[in-house]
């Protein structure tokens, strides 16, 4: 929900330096298993080239989503996914009773269905067909997940290839000290015992390697996220129903377009009673809500709704009840302006003379001993709230988009 940095220039070519040529080895191997599209974006007159994977490690996200045969390949991959949740450990049971080949690819090719009537040609599954094997009860799954999803890109594209040396350093170069998915969780780099640098946070695959392994080590599917919210995006669908991914950190955030908002269930958001229920401290009757804006975007509406089904954005922000009653009183106090006439009486000790008259969209000006010292409404929003917001948005503190909803808007 929050924007972030991408990494650097020179962080980019260091990558790539590093992993380009071991990966140009293996692909070699491989790339005859590729499909055409995708194996010409590695090839030079012919011959598969270092300089290409170099250019696809480093490509930009918006490129990814606009080439034809990436943004293809996701479409595969996404439908090869949901043809993977209709089958299931039981159905082995039948097979392994028959033994025959021809009984396992009926099965498969009924469960592929939807994707065999869709990419008939150019993108032909090749399934696993022996029953012999003694270990299929328990892995048959995985090899059919295997086969038609994973290999030949896991080979090739292999996420292990990075240290976990270099890995923290990616992720350090980052600078990103909470988590850009969630907003609640500090990550932080920190030195082990060896003095090596690591680092609280995990790197998150954006696309899922396990269903979209291609993008295994692309630069742009790295994120830096909380433990959370990493493990959060293994255990739901990455795309929606419709195919829609979640917001993407690096260049979207919810921004103005999805906002915190509070309510009570008697009161609405009327100011006063949500005032109630921080001095009666009855805070079940407090309610925070995510609200979309209606006139945005349809597609940008329902990754935002992806990201929130993702991560659950909605449900543990209720867990802040109290943080965001505490906010409306402060809020309330500062709206009355008590908060800038408490700062005036702060610089009593000093000797000093007020150049401007008392506002609360100005800069205070004084004059202390000669100098003129001025407090900018930044330094006092940063005092009272902890936060400091730069077009609504502080990446650098937990629950800053929440708390900028709440007082801002
Ligand atoms: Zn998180």
């Amino acid at each position: 929900m929050i924007k972030i940095e991408w990494f650097s220039e020179e962080m980019q070519n260091e990558y790539t330096e590093t992993i380009a040529k071991k990966i140009r080895e293996k692909l070699k191997k491989e790339i005859l298993k590729f499909p055409d599209d995708i194996a010409e974006l590695f090839r030079e007159k012919g011959s598969v080239s270092e300089q290409k994977i170099k250019e696809f490690l480093k490509m930009k996200f918006y490129n990814v989503e606009n080439n034809k045969a990436l943004n293809h390949y996701i479409s595969r991959c996404t439908l090869i996914s949901h043809c993977l949740t209709d089958i299931n450990k039981s159905d082995f049971n039948k097979w392994k009773k028959t033994n025959s080949s021809k009984v396992i690819s009926d099965y498969l090719d009924e469960r592929f269905k939807k994707y065999n009537e869709k990419y008939p040609e150019n993108y032909p599954l090749t399934y696993p067909t022996d029953a012999s094997e003694e270990n299929w009860s328990e892995n048959f799954k995985n090899k059919i997940i295997d086969t038609v999803l994973l290999e030949p890109f896991k080979t090739v594209f292999n996420y292990d290839i990075i240290n976990d040396k270099f890995r923290h350093k990616l992720m350090n170069s980052l600078n990103v000290p909470v988590c850009p998915y969630c907003n609640r969780q500090y990550i932080t780099p920190w030195d082990d015992m060896e003095g090596n640098k690591k680092s609280t946070a995990d790197l998150d695959h954006f696309f899922p390697q396990s269903e979209y392994p291609l993008f295994a080590l692309n630069l742009f599917n790295f994120v830096p996220s909380c433990q959370v919210c990493n493990s959060r995006m293994k255990l739901s669908r990455f795309l929606d129903k419709n195919g829609n991914r979640p917001i993407y950190p690096y260049d979207e955030n919810f921004g103005d377009d999805a906002v915190f908002k509070a309510s009570t269930t008697y009161g609405g958001e009327d100011p006063k009673r949500l005032l109630e229920v921080w001095l009666s401290e009855s805070i079940d009757d407090l309610k925070i809500t995510l609200k979309i804006q209606d006139n945005i975007d349809e597609q940008y509406k329902d990754k935002i709704e992806q990201s929130n089904n993702l991560y659950h954005i909605e449900k543990v922000y209720q867990a802040h009840k109290n943080y965001v009653s505490e906010l409306m009183l402060k809020k309330r106090i500062y709206d009355d302006g008590e908060y800038f006439k408490t700062i005036q009486n702060i610089f009593s000790g000093f000797e000093h003379e007020k150049l401007n008259q008392f506002s609360e969209d100005e800069d205070i000006v004084y004059n202390v001993n000669g100098k003129k010292l001025t407090i900018t409404k930044k330094q006092l929003e940063l005092f009272l709230y902890g936060y400091n917001w730069e077009n609504g948005q502080d990446s650098t503190r937990p629950l800053s988009k929440l708390t900028y909803d709440i007082l801002k808007r």
